[in-house]
């Protein structure tokens, strides 16, 4: 990607240096443009039934499917991962916007809620209206499905959305997004929309006084993003980076955690927030596990082939970053089990392996976003919780354990837990997605990622008067008599205790 003039960059697939297009750099003005017609539009579709929502993202999935072939081709050129992943990130999206639209009337239609004892003359009622305009920026690792995840649930919960993607991957979210417009040519033009450009056009995104940013990205930029938003209190949903762990227990299938740690470290050339970085392995099963994950990953090939696991690295500078980490971790005594410093081979890295890295090494402490695991060997399982849970991280993690998978998932602190496979969490829009810590706050998918789009709000009605009237003036010596014993009858009891 380079800045082709003061208005415009170019899009070039990473591997080759081929165009893949040019894209204008919108600026403040641009975006208040869109947030204007966003706010109309999205008045119109807050106006329809739940039902006339859902039939309409469901014409935009039938669209993107119909253009799957181009959207994939398009993900392949900008980022030159294979055709396959590319593929994949689009069925996950498509998932979130299908399972959205089915359920958001379940959990957001109005419902009755019981007013309590002491208002019980009162109706209570708590609905949930949109925010209004939803600003989504999205990073370039999974570029379609970020961006249709911070879609999906806004739009489904009657909000307009104004959609960032990367700079290094717009090509393929610009398809998809105006497959919406195609596919509802009665929807008012600016219900979604989009914008490209670099940090300056996020930054006025998110400084145009939204009703919501729902950023994903590293934890640089989340900070900033947040920093940003508080000009307007416009809240902020981030979804940052990870240092995703696996824990194998003594009585883990051993055969199954090598396969799934080597394909949840190297997917996407570990270009992914939930790629498997960090490895805990018990002594008991280390020999085996070891001999297992140096044989499948030293078959896992990297380039732009058909039958190749992955691609280039999408950015640059991540290549700098893979570097000082394995570096770091060699210089630091670690051994590389599968590669090393010399597997860097710009602009493909291919996978690295590396084995008892000090535990304060930036191997282990920092998001390496590239494909190396690193695998440390602990005496228990108390002793991998232990070491899971030390990093700033929280996002995914997994375990494999026979018999212990559900006790040690509920003691890693993680947005997410997978037993006995990896990363399944995050293609199942029935459960929550987000993180803890550094890996940021707020839910994508299921029930709480429809909420995290709405403003619960409560309507309360009075029903008849009961008892002595304490909303109005004056007040009679007799009402506060009659309070008093209404306290002494209600709490002076003991409950429960
Ligand atoms: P990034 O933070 O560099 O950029 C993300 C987006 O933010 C881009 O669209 C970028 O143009 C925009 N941006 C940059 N500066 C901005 C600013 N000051 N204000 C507003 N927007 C700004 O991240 P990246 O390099 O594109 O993506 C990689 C990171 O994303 C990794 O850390 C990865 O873990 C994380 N990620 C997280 C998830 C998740 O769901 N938790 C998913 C995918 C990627």
């Amino acid at each position: 990607m380079t800045q082709t003039a003061t208005n415009t960059f170019t899009v070039t697939n990473p591997a080759t240096g081929e165009s893949v297009g040019t894209f204008p750099i919108h600026t403040a003005e641009d975006i208040a443009e869109r947030a204007t017609a966003a706010r109309t539009a999205q008045a119109w579709w807050a106006g329809l039934t739940f039902a006339d929502r859902k039939r309409r993202i469901n014409r935009w999935i039938a669209a993107i499917a119909s253009q799957s072939d181009e959207i994939c081709d398009l993900g392949f050129a900008e980022t030159g991962r294979p055709r396959g992943d590319v593929q994949f990130e689009l069925i996950a999206g498509l998932e979130d916007l299908r399972w959205a639209a089915a359920h958001a009337e379940r959990v957001l239609k109005e419902r009755r809620v019981a007013p309590g004892m002491a208002l019980f003359n009162f109706g209570a009622r708590v609905s949930y209206p949109p925010l209004g305009v939803v600003g989504v920026i999205a990073p370039w690792n999974v570029p379609i499905y970020t961006v249709l995840c911070g879609i999906a649930y806004a739009l489904a919960a009657g909000n307009a959305a104004i959609v960032k993607p990367s700079e290094y991957a717009p090509a393929s979210s610009v398809l998809v997004i105006e497959a919406f417009a195609t596919a509802n040519p009665d929807a008012p033009a600016g219900l979604i929309s989009w914008i490209t450009g670099f940090a300056e056009t996020g930054n006025a995104l998110c400084t145009t006084g939204l009703d919501k940013i729902a950023f994903t990205g590293s934890v640089p930029t989340g900070r900033k993003v947040m920093a940003a938003c508080a000009e307007h209190l416009t809240p902020v949903l981030l979804e940052l980076g990870g240092k995703d762990v696996t824990i194998v227990a003594e009585d883990a299938d051993v055969e199954k955690a090598a396969q799934a740690v080597v394909w949840g470290g190297f997917f996407n050339g570990g270009q992914a927030c939930v790629g498997i970085e960090r490895v805990y392995v018990t002594r008991a099963v280390r020999e085996p596990f070891l001999a297992r994950v140096k044989e499948i990953a030293s078959k896992v090939t990297t380039g732009l082939d058909e039958g190749d696991a992955y691609g280039p690295m999408i950015v640059p500078a991540q290549i700098d970053l893979v570097r000082r980490h394995v570096t770091a971790a060699i210089d630091a005594g670690a051994t590389a089990l599968v590669g090393g410093v010399d597997s860097i081979r710009a602009p493909f890295v291919d996978p690295v392996v590396l084995v008892d890295v000090p535990e304060d090494n930036p191997a282990v402490q920092e998001e390496t976003f590239g494909p190396v695991i690193v695998i440390n060997t602990v005496a228990d399982v108390d002793e991998a919780i232990a070491k899971a849970n030390a990093t700033r991280f929280g996002l995914g993690s997994s375990v494999f354990s026979a018999r212990r998978g559900r006790e040690i998932a509920h003691r890693l602190k993680a947005g997410g837990t997978t037993i006995n496979s990896v990363l399944t969490f995050v293609g199942m829009p029935s459960v929550p997605f987000g993180g803890i810590g550094d890996s940021g706050f707020g839910r994508f998918h299921g029930d709480d990622g429809l909420r995290e789009f709405a403003a619960p709000k409560a309507t309360t009605t009075k029903r008849f008067q009961m008892g002595p009237d304490m909303q109005s003036f004056p007040r009679r010596p007799d009402d506060f008599e009659q309070v008093r014993k209404m306290v002494k009858f209600r709490y002076a009891k003991r409950r429960g205790v």
